[in-house]
């Protein structure tokens, strides 16, 4: 059994068998292969290795006169592989003395060959491990080519493992069948572990080498909880990691009893809990949480999915959707959000070198306001259907701001001379998550009906931490001085024009950060529906004074250690907050 730690992206505990995803190696499916069927997968091997062997020889030929001997060598020696009889022997030997499938006699062989060669004392072995991983990986693709496995296919309960994850991949994956996901990359506000979360999928990320540790099939316990991996557990951990599994379920079956109840602190506070949402069908979520509304609906994501960008009626028939579903409550949805690790075909031929501060958000809407215009003439079409409130994503300034509520006026003015009816009086927010916006949220304050504090991107901003790089996740810290300070000079200056401050990143989820954010004086928070509960029981045990004297005694503190160290210990004492 092996233990790996990595970055807790979404809670609860999931059992089960691996599945490998690897987008620069394909999945590799193993099933057994009946006696009289092992002279079909000979032939296969066969045909695949002769493709393989034309594919390198008309390389060869094109890179003749361009490519310099040395280039040319190592196609050579490729070939040399494939004629290799004692290669081709292994293969139809252990085909025979296995019967399994051929490509996972392939891929199995590769591996223990590579495993062997990486131990080598001698530097010319251990430099042939790239050559084999490339001749098995040509031959591969043949094998593969009719049985290349995609997520949304999956036809049975996996534990995902995967090197890292887009967002598109994530969100047409057949999340029925994923059970838990364990990646080598990513950070606890990456897409993928805000998506994990929203799907309520218990998720370990940042766990670096998973995908060379695990092989297909293997038996792996995911701990969300405590952002473990269990690789190969035996028996005796397996039944006891069950009997963890069903103490969380109870407990969340418990803390569903809160539904019903309000968000109210001992003295009389209400607080607006709402959910972020990434894909309509998410709004069945909601209710069974007890959320009070949509705080945050990643309009995105209908447009990263297989099939293309949505025009104006596809959209308009999403946000309908989900207005419907809501009836009365408030529905906050975002404007397109693309860029950075969220990905669009219309994007594709831009190749930027730092993408997460590049062209993104209303930065590129406004600058293809084909796609804008289509997106807001839905969106005021769909405010007929409920309590619509639009919010913009990566204001950086005034100007910004000045340029899309432009926009939004025009789009309206089109709609009257076109007789198609919206509602006069939808509020229009913005995201606060650039610090310069932060800063100069007394002016932005002035500009709009409200503001949501997106943390996930103001702490990468404020302490330059990609949010997504397991390497530097120890310094992405939502309790860092510097942050908190942002936070109470935007909170301050929305309530000093009389405007509700909300916050829908990540922190407004996290149960250690509950009581700072209601001592601040957030109005609202929005998070992932299956974390509401327990923000709930937080907020319902307190009073505003205690939150008040929480926030005066961090304040003064000046590192995010001695935060965090403060937090934790007060959040689980007194409010039996689980810190792992
Ligand atoms: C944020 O940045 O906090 C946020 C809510 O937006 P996203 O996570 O989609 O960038
Ligand atoms: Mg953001």
């Amino acid at each position: 059994m092996d233990e790996l730690v990595g970055i807790s992206a979404a809670p609860g505990i999931a059992i089960g068998d691996a599945f490998l995803y690897l987008d620069e190696n394909p999945t590799v499916p193993r099933y057994a292969v009946a006696g009289k069927d092992l002279k079909r997968e000979s032939t296969r091997f066969h045909e695949a290795v002769d493709k393989a062997r034309n594919e390198i020889r008309q390389l060869r030929e094109r890179q003749n006169s361009t490519h310099s001997d040395d280039q040319l060598q190592f196609l050579d020696s490729h070939l040399v592989m494939l004629d290799d009889r004692e290669f081709i022997g292994t293969i139809e030997r252990k085909l025979y003395a296995e019967e399994l499938n051929v490509e996972w006699i392939l891929f199995s062989t590769m591996r223990g060959l590579i495993t062997r060669l990486d131990a080598a004392e001698d530097s010319y072995l251990r430099e042939r491990t790239s050559d084999i991983h490339d001749v098995a990986r040509r031959v591969l693709n043949h094998l593969l080519a009719r049985e290349r496995i995609s997520l949304a296919d999956l036809s049975k309960e996996v534990i995902l493992i995967t090197r890292d994850l887009l967002p598109s991949d994530a969100i047409s994956m057949n999340k029925r069948m994923v059970k838990g996901i364990a990646m080598d990359a990513g950070g606890r506000t990456s897409h993928t572990a805000i998506l994990a979360r929203s799907f309520e999928i218990p998720a370990v990320l940042g766990l670096s080498t998973i995908t060379r540790q695990a092989s297909f099939g293997d038996r792996i316990i995911i701990d969300g909880n405590r952002g473990k991996v269990l690789l190969r557990p035996n028996h005796k951990t397996e039944k006891r990691y069950l009997l963890v599994q069903q103490e969380w379920r109870k407990r969340e079956v418990r803390l569903m009893g809160l539904n019903e109840l309000p968000a109210e602190t001992r003295d009389g506070k209400l607080i607006m809990l709402k959910a972020n949402i990434e894909v309509p069908e998410e709004v069945d979520s909601i209710a069974a949480h007890g959320a009070d509304g949509i705080g945050l609906y990643r309009s995105e994501f209908l447009f990263l999915r297989a099939g293309g960008v949505p025009d104006e009626e596809e959209q308009y028939k999403a946000y309908s959707y989900v207005l419907d579903a809501l009836g009365d409550k408030p529905v906050t949805i975002r404007t397109l959000d693309v860029g950075g690790d969220k990905f669009m075909p219309a994007l594709a031929e831009v190749k930027e070198r730092n993408p997460i501060l590049g062209w993104r958000a209303v930065r590129f809407c406004l600058a293809r306001q084909e796609y804008f215009v289509a997106q807001l003439r839905a969106l005021l079409r769909a405010s007929m259907h409920g309590n619509l409130r639009i919010m913009f994503p990566m204001i950086s300034g005034i100007e910004e701001l000045n340029k899309v509520t432009a926009v939004l006026e025009e789009v309206r003015a089109e709609l009257r001379r076109e007789g198609i009816a919206f509602r006069e009086d939808i509020p229009v927010g913005i995201m606060i998550e650039v610090p310069s916006a932060a800063v100069t949220s007394d002016i932005l304050a002035k500009k709009c009906d409200f503001f949501s504090i997106g943390t996930n991107d103001l702490i990468q901003y404020t302490i330059a931490v990609d949010r997504g790089n397991e390497r530097i996740a120890y310094l992405y810290e939502p309790f860092h001085p510097g942050v908190l300070r942002l936070l109470k000079m935007v909170i301050d200056n929305a309530h000093a024009v009389g405007l509700s401050a909300g916050m829908c990143g990540e922190m407004a989820g996290d149960p250690l950060a509950a009581l700072i954010l209601l001592g601040l004086g957030l109005d609202e928070f929005s998070m992932s529906a299956s974390g509401i509960p327990e923000v709930k029981r937080i907020i319902r045990s307190v009073s505003m004074s205690e939150a008040e004297e929480m926030v005066g005694n961090v304040m003064e503190m000046k590192s995010f250690e001695e935060v965090g160290g403060f937090v934790r210990d007060v959040m689980e004492k007194r409010f039996d907050v689980q810190t792992y």
